[in-house]
């Protein structure tokens, strides 16, 4: 992986997790905030294209429309395996090494992890990884972070349990990993066996000094959260369906959950939402999720002023 070696303050691409140190987080944040309802011409005559060969609504449009907002243009295709010329049998090096003729930024997802690392690998105009299978989702852990932050002020100290679909789940892949640089963190994994989080997540978690739990009950964990973040199960990505019915009655979020979740902790979900959090909870103020996909556009309008600006 050359390109996690890449440092982000000179914003190559941005592949993974790994790549953010906490200046640059601070940095990316103060220009989110003072990015939020705000529009200018500065990306004016910067192309960005969007290729998605996964299925997305928030990630693609929360980009194009900061793209937009910042006077940039959108060129894409939104189902690129039936839409592109992937269907003719080209390779993903070959389309990447056509579209970095035609935009100055490639936001890539896609079903395979390690894709966005192997389209950096032949880009000549940045890649971000909106996505590469199970692997990671970086930008979501962005909006993830800036979110915890706006909602409790600081990421320091939270006690954040995992819940859900740990093994697929991309944005907790990246959002663990953001996570370490912040001191006093503490996770709970909650999952049953067959989506329980991976090995090498918690190596690194061990390797930063996170102490974390494994269980699957969130009525373990629940008294002492800040932030619990649901996850939906990947149907998408299960070979054996009687795994999936497992892990999809595992864990729901009801107004049950709600009653013993402490009065100032908050409920995440990276959405799409299936029926992991129940609808009777959106109305309680502790239920973040909307708030948190809403600062999709203004962590995207601070990463491609980075990015392009
Ligand atoms: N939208 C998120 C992702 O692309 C979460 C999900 O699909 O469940 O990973």
């Amino acid at each position: 992986m050359v390109m996690l070696a890449t440092p982000l303050r000179k914003l190559e691409h941005v592949i993974s997790s790994e790549q953010f140190d906490r200046a640059c987080l601070d940095d990316l944040f103060a220009r989110a905030d003072a990015l939020a309802g705000h529009r200018d011409t500065r990306l004016a005559g910067r192309i960005m294209a969007t290729l998605f060969y996964e299925p997305s609504t928030r990630t693609r449009l929360s980009f194009e429309s900061a793209m937009l907002r910042l006077g940039g243009a959108v060129v894409g295709t939104e189902a690129a395996r039936e839409f592109s010329s992937a269907i003719k049998g080209e390779t993903l090096e070959d389309t990447i090494r056509m579209v970095s003729a035609y935009a100055d930024v490639i936001v890539l997802r896609h079903d395979q992890a390690g894709a966005a690392a192997r389209a950096a690998a032949v880009a000549s105009v940045p890649v971000v990884n909106a996505g590469d299978g199970p692997g990671e989702h970086p930008t979501q852990a962005l909006l993830d972070l800036y979110t915890i932050g706006s909602e409790r002020g600081t990421a320091e100290g939270v006690h954040i349990a995992f819940c859900g679909d740990l093994r697929f789940g991309r944005t907790v892949h990246s959002l663990a990993q953001l996570l370490t640089l912040y001191p006093g963190v503490r996770m709970s994994f909650v999952a049953p066996e067959v989506v329980q989080i991976g090995a090498d997540v918690l190596a690194r978690m061990t390797a930063a000094g996170i102490p974390f739990r494994l269980t699957d009950r969130l009525d373990e964990v629940i008294d002492s959260v800040d932030v619990v973040y649901q996850t939906r199960v990947q149907k998408e990505r299960f070979t054996d369906l009687a795994d999936f019915e497992v892990a999809r009655r595992a864990i729901r979020i009801d107004a049950e959950v709600m009653r013993a979740l402490p009065e100032q902790a908050i409920v995440m979900h990276p959405l799409p939402r299936v029926d992991e959090i129940a609808t009777e909870v959106d109305a309680d103020p502790r239920a973040a999720y909307f708030r948190q996909a809403r600062n999709g556009v203004v962590i995207r309008m601070a990463l491609l002023d980075l990015l392009l600006g």
